[in-house]
């Protein structure tokens, strides 16, 4: 299974007319935005990061843009790592190819110019951002500037060591990381995650990892389960799939205790035994 690329045309004039207005660009006829008139010199669009926000951007600008907007895409790694799906990395159910998506498609298909490097400052007088790439810095300059970085990992304070207890919140190594601690997962082991207070990334993405991770512990016979230590007072997305209605957290054959709990800061403890819900709080984190 591969991450659905964001890179066909699927799209319609009344999404073309949301996306320039949505981009500030709009003057907004159907075709082309009032400033890209044939008399004006094409605009030069610069998008920083080509993550699913970032690539769409700058493919619909480059495709509806008909040769009227030039844009340029700076993408710190050479291909994007998809957060999308990464949770099946961590139980071993897809690889990280299945995560990994090309850019070539980029320039060859939508005539995007693709610079491999980091966006390191925005001169928004001059109109210029700095970019550092392997053969050294460079400037580039835009007329209209999009950035789409997503969000990063905030390290919590104190001695916390990412190697030794990955988040995996970030796909990449921290994905491969946690992969293997979850691979070597001894019987009756213990997967131990917390979920931080909203507003986080991905709302359902902790929910979903303790659901994957209880279900591969099941599948696997480990008799282990996974304590969640959730910051929040209740589940935070899909309460019905996550909740107590969900099917998909019994008890195993193996083990009589269910797959996953949910703890909770709001101290609510029912009983350990407490097989009604795959993610009830149980017992305060340790
Ligand atoms: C575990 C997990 C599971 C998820 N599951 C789903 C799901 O099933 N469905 C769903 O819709 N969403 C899911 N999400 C959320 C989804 O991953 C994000 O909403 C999405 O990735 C946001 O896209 P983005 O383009 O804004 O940012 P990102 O995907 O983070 O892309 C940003 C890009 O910018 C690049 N970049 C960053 N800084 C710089 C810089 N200074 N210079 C150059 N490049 C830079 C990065 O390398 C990256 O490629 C999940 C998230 C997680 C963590």
């Amino acid at each position: 299974m591969k991450t659905p690329s964001p890179f066909t045309d699927t799209t319609t004039a009344l999404d073309r007319r949301k996306f320039f207005q949505i981009l500030g660009l709009a003057g907004a006829s159907l075709t082309l935005p009032r400033f890209l008139s044939a008399a004006t010199p094409a605009a030069r669009v610069v998008v920083v990061g080509a993550g699913f926000g970032g690539a769409t951007a700058a493919k619909y600008l480059s495709l509806w843009g008909k040769g009227k907007v030039q844009v340029t895409l700076v993408e710190a790694n050479p291909q994007h790592l998809s957060c999308i799906l990464s949770n099946l990395v961590v139980t071993g159910a897809l690889g990280m190819a299945d995560i990994t998506i090309g850019l070539e498609a980029l320039p060859s298909k939508y005539g995007i110019t693709l610079v491999t490097g980091r966006a390191m400052s925005v001169n928004p007088v001059a109109r210029t951002l700095d970019v550092s790439t392997a053969s050294g810095s460079t400037s580039l300059p835009y007329d209209h500037l999009i950035l789409a970085p997503g969000i990063d990992f905030i390290t919590p304070a104190g001695d916390y060591n990412a190697e030794l207890t990955p988040h995996a919140w970030v796909a990449g190594p921290q994905t491969t990381l946690l992969r293997n601690q979850l691979a070597g997962l001894k019987k009756k082991g213990v997967f131990l995650m917390n979920i931080p207070k909203a507003p986080y990334r991905c709302p359902p993405g902790p929910y979903e990892r303790a659901c994957v991770v209880a279900d591969y512990i099941k599948r696997k016979r480990l008799g282990g389960k996974v304590i969640v230590c959730d910051a929040n007072p209740g589940i935070t997305a899909e309460p019905v799939n996550f909740g107590s209605t969900s099917p998909a957290f019994s008890p195993t054959s193996s083990s009589p205790e269910p797959s996953a709990w949910r703890t909770s800061p709001s101290g609510w403890k029912p009983s350990p035994r407490n097989t009604e819900s795959p993610l009830s709080p149980v017992a305060p984190c340790p």
